[in-house]
Parts: C-alpha cells; sequence; structure tokens
C-alpha cells in the first residue's frame, strides 16, 4: 500500500510543501507583507469601532448638557469633558 505523503500547505494561497520548514520559508518571503497588512486592517477596525463609540459618547454629554435639570456649573462641566473628548478625537483622527 503506498503511503501518502503528508504534505504542509500554505494557508495563504495553498500551495502545498513537503517539509514544515519549506513551508515556513514559503511564507516568509511570499506572504509577510501580507500577514502584516492583515493586522493593520484589523488594528484600524477596531480603532475606528472605538472611534463610533467615542463620538456616541460626545452625543450623550452634549444630549445632557441642554438637559432643564442642571444647574449653569453642571452644563459647563459637561460643555468641557465633551470638548475635551472632542478634542482628543480630532487629534486621534488627525494622526491616523
Ligand atoms: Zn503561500
Amino acid at each position: 500500500m503506498e503511503e501518502k505523503k503528508k504534505m504542509y500547505k500554505c494557508k495563504y494561497c495553498g500551495e502545498e510543501f513537503e517539509k514544515p520548514l519549506l513551508l515556513a520559508h514559503h511564507v516568509r518571503a511570499k506572504h509577510k507583507r501580507a500577514k502584516k497588512r492583515e493586522k493593520k486592517g484589523v488594528a484600524v477596525e477596531k480603532m475606528s469601532e472605538q472611534i463610533n463609540k467615542t463620538i456616541e459618547a460626545i452625543g450623550i454629554l452634549k444630549g445632557l448638557q441642554v438637559s432643564p435639570h442642571l444647574s449653569e456649573d453642571e452644563k459647563g462641566v459637561l460643555g468641557d469633558v465633551s470638548k475635551r473628548i472632542e478634542e482628543l478625537l480630532a487629534y486621534i483622527q488627525k494622526s491616523k
């Protein structure tokens, strides 16, 4: 009975190799850049999720700010806080 040789398949392009070392070589040579880009994509996705949540938070703060139950002082504090968050957000979006 013929024994089927175990092959090591590249998870990026499907190319098969007889030895894990050859596969590792291939991945390093051909897909390293792609792998990096993939990682960066995830990071960017997480970042924009965070930014969206922050924009939501600013919206909530601004909604609270116009509440009739707050004193002028409290409204001032909320205004400061949302301004600070907006500045941080603008800074992050600029550096992205
Ligand atoms: Zn490959």
